[in-house]
């Protein structure tokens, strides 16, 4: 396995650096505050070409291999992990369409999706249903040349502005996938506020009351919704997710190398403290190894083999364990400082923890893993 980078892939790195510089890292704290990011950053998004990033030309996105989309998500999720989130949910609904929609779907709805025109989210939570996906009980029954959906998610990023939302449920006790737009009849969304991680990424719970949409919106065969297209959605949502765990754990090590460096105790900066370097040690070992098992699938993803979803799992798995033990290291390297608002590193672990329960917990990570192994290397 290949694990350098092209020149083509560092200069987009640059370019990635540059954009959340720029317009993300002065904003993030703000928006957390806040609890929302604005429309501006998101037009900026779109205009860079970040929104669809990893989809086909054909369908409006903009072609990028996984390994480049994968330092795209990391740079992004090192900025603000809210603004993350949007790329993930986007991306993922997304690419299920274009892979298992019908043609009018795809030239309806994936086209503008894949240039960031319209913005798409996934609905597969439920108030009593959340690990167990499987245990969905949004309905679906088939009248006329609609369907008519009754039911509630809950918890679902960039819900407060999506124009598509996937949906999971059940006809005839057949799980199902739906595109559900946000202007059908009988459809009805509210904010979720006060959340501790990813608080700027607009959380909306919503309901179907007999909402109605036309038939060409089931997505793939009924009975395939989940086994199919949510587990392609879910996929590159936990790729994107590993990344950006790599991200947050990036930026606890960049605040912490600084901090350390110029906060004295005892006489000598704290960095000159064994105990000190030893958590430093782990944050950069950890970072690299979560980011060698990113690059390791996204280069099974770029090769088409089958592996790579396995890998997937284990990227996601070990990243988000990396961030939530960088970002908790790097508030107590930061003593009361990492306390405060005025320091991002609470921040950063407010949103790490968020990465250890989206697209599968840790602990549904570890049945999945034990249960198939991966090959040799
Ligand atoms: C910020 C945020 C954004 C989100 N965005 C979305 C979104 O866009 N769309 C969407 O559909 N959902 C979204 N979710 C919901 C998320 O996917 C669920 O929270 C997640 O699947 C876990 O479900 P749960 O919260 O109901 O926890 P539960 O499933 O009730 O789990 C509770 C605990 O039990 C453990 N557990 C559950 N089952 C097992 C098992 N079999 N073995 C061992 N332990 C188990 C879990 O690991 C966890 O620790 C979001 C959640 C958050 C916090």
């Amino acid at each position: 396995m290949k694990t350098e980078l092209s020149e083509t892939q560092r200069q987009a790195r640059l370019r990635f650096r540059e954009f959340v510089k720029e317009r993300v890292l002065p904003y993030a704290p703000g928006w957390d505050r806040e609890e929302r990011v604005p429309t501006e950053v998101i037009d900026c998004l779109r205009a860079n070409g970040y929104l669809g990033a990893p989809l086909p030309a054909e369908c409006g996105g903009g072609g990028m291999d996984a390994i480049t989309y994968g330092l795209l998500t990391e740079e992004i999720g090192r900025g603000c992990s809210s603004l993350r989130s949007l790329l993930t949910v986007h991306d993922m609904v997304t690419l299920a369409i274009w892979r298992w929609g019908s043609r009018e779907l795809k030239a309806k709805v994936a086209r503008s999706a894949g240039t960031g025109e319209t913005l798409c989210a996934l609905a597969l939570t439920e108030k009593e249903a959340g690990s167990d996906a499987a245990s969905v009980q949004t309905v679906a029954i088939k009248e006329g040349d609609e369907y008519v959906i009754s039911g509630g998610k809950k918890w679902i990023t960039f819900g407060q502005v999506a124009d598509f939302f996937l949906v999971l449920a059940r006809m005839e006790d057949k799980l199902t996938a739906f595109l559900v737009p946000s202007d059908a009849p009988g459809f009805s969304r509210r904010p979720i506020r006060g959340i501790v991680g990813a608080r700027a990424s607009l959380l909306a719970e919503m309901e179907f009351n007999r909402c109605r949409i036309p038939s060409l919106n089931i997505v793939g065969r009924p009975g395939f919704g989940l086994s199919h297209v949510f587990s392609t959605a879910l996929d590159l949502g936990r790729y994107s997710v590993a990344w950006g765990s790599v991200g947050i754990a990036q930026a606890c090590l960049d605040a912490c190398l600084e901090y350390t460096a110029s906060r004295t105790q005892g006489g000598v900066l704290i960095r000159e403290h064994q105990l000190i370097q030893r958590k430093l040690t782990d944050m950069i070992v950890n970072t690299r190894a979560a980011r060698l098992l990113c690059y390791r699938a996204g280069y099974l993803r770029d090769t088409g083999n089958p592996a790579a979803m396995s890998e997937t799992l284990i990227a996601k798995y070990f990243a988000s364990l990396a961030a939530v033990a960088a970002a908790n290291d790097a508030v107590h390297l930061h003593g009361a400082n990492g306390l405060t608002e005025e320091y991002s590193v609470a921040r950063y672990l407010r949103d790490s923890k968020v990465m250890e329960i989206i697209e599968g917990s840790t602990e549904i990570q570890q049945i999945a893993i034990a249960k198939n192994p991966p090959g040799e290397l």
